[in-house]
């Protein structure tokens, strides 16, 4: 009696499921790769995510982020086929699918793929307010966090320094401290500055400029000039005034864009249910974080892409009308 008590019990379950259970029952998983946890791709996974698993029930997609070393970290992770999704910087998404710069030795990536560009990245160099610092040259002998191995920051960092004719000896310390680590570390008078690429605003500027009135530095200059001319991911852009505590004016600085990038190996259909999610879904996404306030779907869709776009994004554009 027991046992068939227990086989109908097992029916009914498996009847109920049979009628409730939509057409996508199987579950899939899919993880973005970000950043630190205090910085602005994380929030971006996270916003992405939150918009796939609203639902979940409809296309059983079941989307979670991952806090990670960065943009360089998350090109690899992506070629190595460990991560699905990951947020990084412009430049690198570039030299990552040309096999240029640190990524000559691992050889172009011609399996990545681009989905869409996000915030603006402005290099930022902040310093503790008494280091005596007003521009990046003055950094020379200085405590300097040049960010850990593996960001988009640490690899734009040696790109600046190689443009400029220094090494990381040019500093006293070139630390390598993570971004979610930089801020308390400037606080504290481990380290003079840092130098972080990152959209505005973000957590890990905002601590440091109110809790110790730290100072932003204007990033100028015939290297930089040279830089920008030369290499089409980079672009003039001021970090807007009074964004920050105790930073009322503009500072000029370069930078790239945040971009969301993929590889062939996933499937269209989930990265057509991913940038649907956010594009139709838009106003709500650029409600979760104060960054993505000026976002235009028709730039993302173009702007800061060296890989091709994946074909599951082209077919959800095309619909839009947007390619
Ligand atoms: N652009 C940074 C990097 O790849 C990460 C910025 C962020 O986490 O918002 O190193």
């Amino acid at each position: 009696m027991k046992k068939l008590t227990a086989i109908a019990a097992a029916f009914a379950v498996a009847g109920a499921l049979a009628t409730t259970a939509p057409v996508h029952a199987q579950q899939r998983f899919v993880t973005i790769g970000t950043g630190g946890v205090t910085g602005v791709y994380y929030a971006a996974g996270g916003s992405i995510c939150r918009l796939i698993n609203a639902n979940r029930a409809q296309h059983g997609i079941r989307c979670s982020v991952e806090s990670t070393g960065g943009s360089v970290y998350n090109l690899n992770t992506i070629r190595g086929g460990e991560l699905d999704f990951g947020v990084a910087q412009s430049d690198w998404q570039y030299h990552a699918f040309n096999g240029s710069s640190s990524f000559a030795d691992a050889g172009a990536n011609k399996d990545l793929r681009a989905v869409f560009s996000i915030h603006p990245e402005p290099f930022t160099v902040l310093v503790r307010k008494e280091a005596g610092v007003t521009k990046f040259e003055d950094l020379k002998g200085k405590r300097f966090n040049v960010g850990n191995p593996g960001s988009g920051t640490r690899a734009s960092m040696e790109e600046l320094l190689g443009a400029m004719g220094w090494t990381l000896r040019d500093f006293s310390l070139a630390a390598e401290l993570k971004a979610d680590e930089h801020g308390a570390a400037l606080c504290d008078n481990q380290i003079d500055g840092f130098f972080y690429g990152v959209g505005h605003p973000s957590a890990n500027i905002q601590d440091p400029t109110t809790t110790c009135g730290a100072k932003l530095v204007p990033l100028t200059g015939p290297a930089v000039d040279k830089l920008v001319d030369e290499r089409p991911y980079y672009a003039k852009v001021d970090i807007p005034g009074g964004l920050y505590a105790n930073n009322p004016d503009p500072t000029p600085t370069y930078g790239v864009l945040a971009t969301f990038v993929t590889s062939t190996n996933t499937p269209e259909d989930v990265v057509y249910t991913m940038v649907k999610a956010v594009f139709d879904n838009f106003d709500d996404f650029k409600r979760l974080h104060p960054a993505f306030a000026h976002l235009v779907p028709e730039d993302m869709v173009k702007n800061g892409l060296s890989a091709p776009l994946h074909d599951g994004a082209v077919k959800y554009y095309k619909e839009r009308g947007w390619m």
